[in-house]
Parts: structure tokens; sequence; C-alpha cells
């Protein structure tokens, strides 16, 4: 079955040293000692979802992690903006197949709930602390199979010594949840992913690769943006209005740059004059309507066996 994957990841993109406007997330300093208050930071965040395709990140959805005013006892959160960006997905891609990617806030009940609701899968990072007692489950029964030789059902090695373990239907409130545990030697990593997805022999490295296809959302994704192509923490304007505008346009920008540095290696190998080729892609936006073969040719979505 083919699933989309898509990462979700917030990033700050504007901070200030005094008020910006009503909707600005503040962050307090105290004095350890005194416990006074000694600066406050006023800030933007961005909560993303992002379609990974190939080397490839696009944005499809973005919620603005934002106070609706300034005095809101509690201020909005990267979770809180979570329910509001899956159900902007949900109403916008009602029946894409999603597999969702995250760091380990996202693994708790309320997302579980909304992928479960959603009928997505997911693969979150699992650091111990985020849930003591599915992590306490885990290092139990990692234990029993090391110390059992003779099973071989939960565990897995590759070519170049790759040690995958994992530990079905750990039992979490009213659902059960999956754990894989990946020791790469040869990379000198160790990864932990929680997962709703059937883990098997056939699948398991293929989840790991997936879970670490997040940091695509990094590297390919904010990086690019802060620091390369498009300066999004530039504040071009001091009207929130208009900084989210501009946010959002940078998106569009980005996924046709992404596009055209990707394509452009293909074009260089067409035998065509670049005025052919021009009306060849135009003619081609114009008529021919994308298929899932084009997408595989532009980079795999990824592929997940669920059995
Ligand atoms: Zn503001």
């Amino acid at each position: 079955m083919l699933v989309y994957t898509i990462v979700v990841d917030g990033t700050g993109i504007h901070t200030f040293k005094e008020k910006h406007c009503e909707h600005c997330l503040r962050r307090e300093y105290k004095d350890k000692e005194t416990g006074e208050k000694t600066k406050v930071i006023y800030m933007h965040h961005v909560l993303e979802a992002k379609l990974v395709v190939g080397d490839m990140v696009f944005s499809i959805a973005t919620e603005f992690i934002e106070n609706e005013s300034e005095d809101v006892p509690k201020q909005d959160c990267e979770l809180k903006a979570f329910k509001r960006l899956a159900k902007k997905i949900k109403s916008t891609f009602k029946r894409l197949p999603i597999c969702l990617l995250g760091d380990s806030l996202y693994a708790c009940e309320p997302v579980f709930d909304i992928c479960e609701k959603n009928k997505w899968k997911y693969i979150f990072r699992f650091k111990e602390g985020r849930i003591e007692s599915i992590a306490t489950e885990f290092q139990a029964i990692k234990l029993l199979e090391e110390n059992n030789k003779n099973n071989k059902n939960n565990k897995y090695e590759n070519k170049e010594g790759g040690k995958f373990v994992w530990a079905p239907d750990i039992p979490y409130n009213d659902r059960r949840v999956n754990l894989l545990e990946a020791v790469l030697e040869k990379e000198d990593k160790e990864f932990l992913f929680i997962t709703d997805i059937r883990i098997t022999k056939r699948n398991a490295e293929r989840l790991v690769q997936a879970g670490r296809s997040r940091w695509k959302i990094e590297n390919e994704g904010f990086n690019h943006q802060k620091n390369g192509w498009h300066d999004i923490e530039h504040v071009n304007s001091h009207n929130y209005t208009a900084m989210k505008n501009h946010y959002l346009l940078v998106q569009i920008a980005d996924i046709l740059v992404q596009l055209y540095l990707n394509g452009a290696k293909i074009l260089k190998g067409l035998k065509k004059s670049v005025k052919e080729k021009a009306s060849d892609l135009l003619e081609a936006i114009r008529t021919r309507i994308l298929t899932a073969e084009d997408l595989h040719q532009l980079g795999k979505p990824m592929q997940i066996r669920f059995t």
C-alpha cells in the first residue's frame, strides 16, 4: 500500500525584544535566585505539514502558532496548533492515505486519537520520558528478546550490521502501540520510534527510513527557507496579516524552486530548444494531470508494507 508521508513540525520564524502585536507568543525569563522576571521575548512560530517526495519537501498545510489575544490564560502551543492543522489536512485531503512523521512531542494520546479518527498511520520518534509506562514495557520486552536466543521473531539484522528490535502491541490506555528500535553501528546512530503500523522483518528497515525522513523538514525545509533561499526570518512588514501572507507565498515559491531545481536536471538532458521546452511545459501544465507514475519519477513517495 502506498502512503504519503507527511512530516509535521513547528519552528520559530520571528523573535522580538518588545511586544510586536497582540498575537505574539511570550517567553518569560526569571532570575533563578529571586524569581523576578528579568526579560520577556515575543515570538511568532509556525507549524508545518510537509509532504516528503524523494529529497523534496512540499508544504501542504500551515498553521500559525499564535495567541488569540494578549490576555489569554494559556498560550497557544504546537500541540494545540496541531489539532487545528489536522482538521485542515483532513478536510483538504479527505481520503489520502497518510502516514504522519513527527518528533517525540507527538507521541501522546490526543495525537494518537486524531490519527485513529482520521485513519492516518503514524511514526513518531519516542523518547523514554515521553510515556513512562510504554518505555518500561519496551525495555522489559527487549530484555526478554535478548535473553531468548532462539526467538528470532521480533528482530532483524540488515547486511550492514544494522540491528532492528521491536515490541508489538504494547498496551496504552485503550489502544496498543508498537515500538521499534534501530541500532545502526555503521552510522553510529540509534533510533526509537513509536508507530501504529504492524512491524515485520519485511518492513522494519523501511519504517526506520521513513521515520528518519522527518529530518528533511529541518534540512530541506526550514534550514533552506531560513538560511538559503527565502530568508523567512526577515521581517518584511510589521503588519501581522502581511507577515503571514508573505510566509504563505514563500511556501508556494519554495515548491516551484524545488520542482525547478529537481526538474532542471531532466530538462537539460532533453534534446530540444529552450523555446520548445517552454512550450511543451506550458502544454503539459495546461492539459496533463499528474499521475502516481509521475510522482514516482520525481522521487519516490514512501512505500510501506502493512503486512
Ligand atoms: Zn506579534
